[in-house]
């Protein structure tokens, strides 16, 4: 298992200087460099100046003002490295993995983890259990705490829907993954679940990010409705920074100007994070789409494009269900799914 170094990474800057500058200058150039925390390493070139410089950004000043603060010597200041470090492929080169209760996310299994937008009921929860692990869901989903747009819907049944969460685990022997909302619940949640998930809305809710990664519980953290890919891999890298190895990224659409769906699912991510992160990709179609007529394709482009694991939402009566019923599997829609996916995993090198 990979663990977090102890030692932050050391921010690598180049710092291009302007052509024909005196030597007293690049002097005062080369002295605040280090009176901010960094050691500067001065390669002349036939033409230019450029000083690599590396520190740590943690508890020094940034390097960026340089050009602000000396204009005739300063050109550019530009980071050699990306911004984040520990989710980087470079830091990891080959795939993590993430194991709850013995099953592996990120290795040669597709993993499928379904079950109810909401825990509303016992009896909802383990009749969605029982049919999704029948048809080879390994992981169960269901918000004990939603986070509802407007607060008039339901918001959840609390640590009562993570009591029923448990007891579908005991029932079934499936894992289970439920959403953390605040960090005054990261106890409690932590107490009950085997994956914290992070939702989009709070997605760069950096102390919550911080209090998940603390309760050593694997994390899934869901792309924000308006977040770029290097945000989302930055926030990311608030969970391996405070030494919770176990990350998970999961696409669930982001918001555009589209309104056939109601987000867009950016499958393009698959790629992106494989060949930026070792941590595995999963593919949520539900949120995605917002439409449950569209779950199977995009399940099929995901499986294709090599996520790691699918989140699916299941519900025994959609049209009831108290949250997100228009893009919810029935229970013989999801079985159904499952039985056209089985060629495609393994079309794509994958068991199922
Ligand atoms: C969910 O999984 O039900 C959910 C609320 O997800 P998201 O945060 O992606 O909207
Ligand atoms: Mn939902």
């Amino acid at each position: 298992m990979w663990r977090t170094p102890a030692i932050p990474p050391k921010n690598k800057m180049i710092i291009v200087l302007k052509p024909g500058i005196s030597r007293k200058l690049e002097a005062t150039v080369l002295a605040e460099i280090r009176k901010r925390g960094y050691q500067p390493h001065v390669m002349r070139g036939v033409a230019r100046t450029v000083i690599g410089a590396i520190g740590d950004e943690l508890t020094h000043a940034s390097l960026e003002s340089l050009v602000q603060e000396f204009p005739q010597a300063v050109e550019c200041v530009n980071p050699i490295q990306k911004r984040y470090k520990l989710v980087s492929r470079e830091a990891h080169p080959t795939d993590s993995t993430v194991t709850v209760r013995n099953q592996v996310i990120g290795g040669k299994k597709l993993q499928v983890m379904a079950g109810p937008c909401s825990v509303e009921s016992e009896q909802q929860l383990l009749a969605t259990a029982t049919a999704v692990q029948a048809a080879g869901a390994t992981i169960l989903r269901g918000g004990a705490f939603k986070p509802r747009t407007s607060p008039y819907e339901f918001q959840g049944l609390g640590e009562k829907g993570l009591k029923l969460l448990a007891k579908a685990r005991r029932e079934t022997g499936l894992a289970i993954i439920t959403e953390l909302l605040s960090e005054a619940h990261a106890d409690l949640v932590a107490e009950y679940t085997d994956i914290i998930q992070i939702g989009a809305r709070n997605s760069q809710n950096f102390q919550l990010l911080i209090a998940a990664a603390k309760t050593g519980k694997p994390v899934l953290l869901k792309r924000g409705l308006s977040m770029r890919i290097e945000e989302w891999l930055l926030a990311g890298e608030y969970v391996l920074a405070n030494e919770n190895p176990n990350l998970l990224f999961c696409e669930r659409g982001i918001r555009t100007f589209e309104t056939y769906t109601r987000n867009t699912l950016d499958l393009s991510t698959i790629p992106i994070i494989k060949k930026e992160s070792h941590c595995p990709i999963v593919i949520d179609p539900s949120q995605g789409a917002g439409r449950s007529d569209l779950v199977a394709s995009l399940c099929k482009g995901a499986v294709a494009m090599g996520a790691d694991a699918l989140l699916i939402e299941v519900h025994p009566n959609p049209a009831k269900a108290l949250s997100d019923s228009s893009q919810q599997l029935s229970l013989e829609g999801f079985a159904n799914l499952m039985r056209e996916l089985r060629p495609l995993i393994a079309a794509a090198g994958r068991e199922f």
